[in-house]
């Protein structure tokens, strides 16, 4: 903690503006060695929160920079922190972390920025994790969550809890070394307490499976015979998020995939949607990879033509994905009606018409798609679990209360429920980082990427 640190904070492409961020007590005498200001002020008399315009040196100029100070504790880390805004090249950003590290700084590792704001009581554990989910967030939904656990709210709603488990047990222990004194515990209280904790943490373990969809998204396959508007439906669905339509190499070799989004959940669209724009996605990827796609996907997206009849391309597609988890999608619905909707009703769940190609419908797409993965009544502005970590701390917690109001049940002492209580908040203290090991701290900071 006493080493001031460096790294490059803009990620490993090449961009507009490179940032190198510097923390630590050293953090402006190092910077004054590598900074040249235009206006000859030193970084350690200015003030915090200002910029200085110059140049980064190393014997000859390497590039033109911005310097941000800020001062220690009001900064990200708490500490000291340069931040010089360079050209965003891949070469220039090395060659002027290269230059800061010569000048005494040492490399930071993955996520060490955040771990020192932990340290420094900037943030807590849930919170520093929500840094990472933030910048992994590949939707609105999942930002939103991450936002809101990073303000706060999720430790709010913990703290909440272990505050409640912490009076618990503070007036068993009160009563069980000066039973006089203290007023006879209502043992039935106790237990509506433990409750009341037990439905809290369910709540927040609920949250969890449903927020994992908006986070890791569902391998989805668009299917159906030629020409009813697979690819249409492509475009519209990769023109709505646009920003994050990235082709991305699937998990085998002869499967591509793509990355679109709806409803603010991000769907890894495979090869038989036509992305090669190849008809027949049997000859283009070979039965066996076209069959197990669909037998993977966790939605498939199956389009009908509303203007024309069921084909027996059509049937033999329906027959095929009965048992599957599917959304028929009736396309061309702008055209005269030739297709039998009974049919399709009939066979499928969850159905919708709409015209790709004319943008008519979409509201009910995204109407069923909420309906297909039970999102209708998620928050996503409240703060759920959102780590496999977070998650094992709360199920041990819920477990210890389940135990505590199972002893008070049994009648069992109040110290074997005070036992279970402790445990309870033990495991919520990990939650928060307040009461945890260097190795789990370890474990969390691991997970981040160098310069955050
Ligand atoms: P694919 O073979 O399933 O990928 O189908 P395409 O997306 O290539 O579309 C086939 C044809 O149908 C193209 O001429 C599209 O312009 C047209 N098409 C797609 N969606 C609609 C729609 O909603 N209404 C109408 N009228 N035509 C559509
Ligand atoms: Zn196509």
């Amino acid at each position: 903690m006493n080493k001031t640190i460096a790294a490059i904070s803009t990620g490993q492409a090449p961009g507009g503006i490179g940032v190198i961020r510097v923390s630590g007590p050293e953090a402006f005498s190092i910077c004054e060695r590598v900074f040249r200001p235009k206006l000859g002020r030193k970084l350690s008399e200015m003030s915090g929160y200002t910029a200085a315009l110059g140049e980064v040196w190393s014997g000859t100029k390497l590039d033109d920079c911005v310097a941000l100070v800020f001062r220690g504790p009001k900064s990200y880390t708490g500490e000291d922190v340069v931040e010089l805004s360079c050209h965003g090249g891949l070469y220039v950003t090395r060659q002027v972390l290269a230059e800061v590290l010569k000048c005494g700084a040492a490399p930071a590792g993955p996520g060490e920025f955040t771990k020192r704001a932990f340290f420094n009581g900037k943030l807590d554990l849930a919170q520093a994790e929500s840094v990472m989910e933030i910048i992994s967030a590949q939707g609105r939904n999942s930002m939103l969550a991450a936002q809101a656990a990073g303000s706060g709210m999720l430790s709010k709603r913990i703290v909440n809890i272990s505050e409640r488990l912490e009076g618990l047990a503070a007036h068993l222990a009160a009563w069980s070394d000066f039973p006089e004194e203290v007023d006879l515990i209502d043992i039935g209280e106790v237990a509506i307490s433990l409750g009341i904790c037990k439905e809290e943490l369910s709540q927040l373990l609920k949250g969890f499976d449903q927020g994992k969809i908006f986070r890791e998204g569902l391998r989805t396959v668009i299917t159906g015979r030629p020409n009813v508007g697979k690819s249409t439906l492509m475009n519209l669905l990769a023109g709505r998020e646009r920003s994050i339509v990235t082709p991305y190499p699937g998990t085998t070799r002869d499967v591509v995939e793509e990355l679109v989004s709806l409803a603010g959940v991000p769907l890894m669209l495979a090869d038989t949607a036509g992305l090669r724009h190849t008809e027949d996605p049997v000859e283009c990827i070979g039965v066996e990879s076209a069959r197990r796609c669909l037998k993977n996907a966790e939605l498939v997206l199956a389009v009908f033509d509303w203007s024309n009849e069921l084909m027996e391309e059509d049937f033999k597609l329906i027959e095929s994905i009965r048992e599957l988890p599917v959304i028929a999608i009736v396309n061309k619905c702008d055209l005269e009606q030739r297709i039998d909707l009974d049919f399709i009703v009939s066979n499928f769940r969850y159905y919708v018409t709409i015209s790709a190609s004319r943008n008519i419908g979409f509201d009910s797409l995204e109407l069923a798609f909420n309906k297909f993965i039970g999102a209708e009544n998620f928050d996503a502005g409240q703060a759920e679990l959102f780590t496999e970590r977070q998650r094992a701390a709360a199920l041990a917690a819920k477990s210890a209360v389940e135990q505590g109001r199972e002893a008070i049940k049994q009648g069992l002492t109040l110290d074997a429920v005070t036992v279970c209580i402790e445990d309870a908040l033990n495991a919520l203290f990990q939650l928060t980082g307040r009461r945890v090991s260097d190795e789990i701290i370890d474990q969390v900071f691991e997970r981040f990427c160098v310069g955050k």
